[in-house]
């Protein structure tokens, strides 16, 4: 199906990791001029897996032509057993607990995503934009080096740290609320089993489903640069001292650990996701970090913001309105519920609680019975025929 209903309608994405290209695919697809400014100077690959969840996610990934391929790309998920400092065994983590039904690296998808969309959409790397001025007709946008150019819509699909929402929307600290927990992925070279061990309020995680390395502690707000990674390697360094378990050995390593990141858990929460021809989407709408659903909700909220924008053929102001009021309930999930005490809990008792419940079948299936639930919990309306 081609629908070419928004036929001279321009907008710029800002963004190419998962929500950006997914919603250029739709963007194109509808007839749209579409450009995605990204920071990065190419392509980022790698990063942690994301996965998809039950019916709704798999029928868009159908609509969009791509289901087949991201399973084709899937990690295969595999069990994690949770270890005590002697490394014996306490509980295990089923890959599909933590995997869901699709799991795939977020780069692999990312490229998946922009391959489908290179062609007919216009990709600029390397580049950032630096103002936004709403004019009756437009959006005049200007960016650190390209030159000034006008738009008809811009949309920040450029994740939990959103350059656009901050130009548009305000700053930062007014959406972004810390959950009292970072976590560091990196990739540090050693092998083995996926094994994850627990202290109270730290966790180390090795050869899991995430990352090489995956690590999650608790903390007051650090102060540091976001783009000094020596400066957050030392602070990760800090933070783990007298670990047990492997910890030393991790820690050696982290100086020189490759694709090095670490960030905070946090939880973004808007009013309103757009301001005049400004709309947000995914993380930077309604980001919940390692919650286990930004991914979902980024490609479903790209569907549902491109269909809205095609039934009200190009009404900015009726589609940015309709995406938020269709949207906002199934985005709920990522206001609720923090990874950080789950994956290191605060106590030995709450240490114990949670490796009780990987080892309860009981429990498992109740927990992916509810996660599917709020996967599903949206009714997706079929645009092929507005
Ligand atoms: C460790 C970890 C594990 C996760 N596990 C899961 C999981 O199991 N399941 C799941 O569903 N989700 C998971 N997520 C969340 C998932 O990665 C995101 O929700 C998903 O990638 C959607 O993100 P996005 O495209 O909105 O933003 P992002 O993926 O954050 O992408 C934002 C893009 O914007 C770019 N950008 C930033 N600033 C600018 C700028 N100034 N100008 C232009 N571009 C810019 C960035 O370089 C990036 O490419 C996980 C996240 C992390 C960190």
């Amino acid at each position: 199906m081609t629908n070419n209903g928004l036929t001279n309608t321009s907008v710029l994405i800002s963004g190419a990791s998962i929500a950006g290209p997914a919603l250029a695919y739709w963007l194109r697809r509808y007839g749209c001029d579409v450009t995605v400014v990204e920071k990065a100077p190419a392509l980022r690959p790698g990063g942690q897996a994301v996965d998809f969840k039950g019916a709704t996610h798999r029928t868009v990934l159908e609509r969009m032509g791509i289901l087949e391929d991201v399973r084709r790309l899937r990690t295969g998920g595999r069990d994690q057993t949770v270890v005590d400092a002697d490394g014996r065994r306490l509980a295990v983590i089923p890959g599909e607990f933590t995997g869901g039904e699709i799991e795939i690296r977020r780069g692999d998808l990312a490229r998946l995503l922009y391959e489908r969309t290179a062609d007919g959409c216009e990709y600029v790397f390397g580049d950032s934009i630096t103002s936004l001025t709403e004019t009756d007709g437009g959006v005049e946008v200007t960016f650190e080096r390209g030159a000034p150019r006008t738009f008809d819509l811009v949309v920040g699909a450029d994740g939990v740290h959103s350059n656009v929402r901050r130009l548009a929307f305000g700053p930062e600290s007014e959406f972004v609320h810390f959950l009292g927990h970072y976590y560091a992925l990196a990739d540090v070279g050693l092998d083995g089993d996926p094994a994850m061990y627990n202290e109270p309020g730290r966790m180390v995680s090795l050869g899991g489903p995430k990352a090489p390395a995956f690590l999650v502690f608790a903390s007051e707000r650090l102060d540091y640069d976001r783009f000094d990674v020596d400066g957050q390697k030392k602070l990760l360094i800090d933070a783990y001292q007298g670990g047990g378990w492997r910890t030393s050995e991790v820690l050696a390593r982290i100086p020189g650990a490759r694709d090095f990141y670490l960030d905070s858990i946090s939880r973004v929460e808007v009013e309103h996701y757009s301001r005049g021809r400004v709309v947000l989407l995914g993380d930077a709408a309604y980001a919940n970090t390692l919650g286990g659903f930004g991914t979902g909700l980024a490609i479903v909220g790209a569907y549902v913001l491109a269909g809205e924008l095609l039934a009200a053929r190009g009404d900015h102001r009726t589609a940015f309105a309709r995406y938020e009021e269709g949207f906002r309930d199934y985005a709920a999930i990522a206001r609720k519920g923090n990874a950080g005490p789950f994956l290191a809990p605060p106590s030995a008792l709450r240490m114990r609680m949670r490796n009780w419940m990987f080892n309860s079948t009981l429990m498992l299936r109740m927990m992916l019975k509810l996660t599917d639930r709020f996967a599903t919990g949206i009714e997706l309306r079929d645009y092929s025929s507005v």
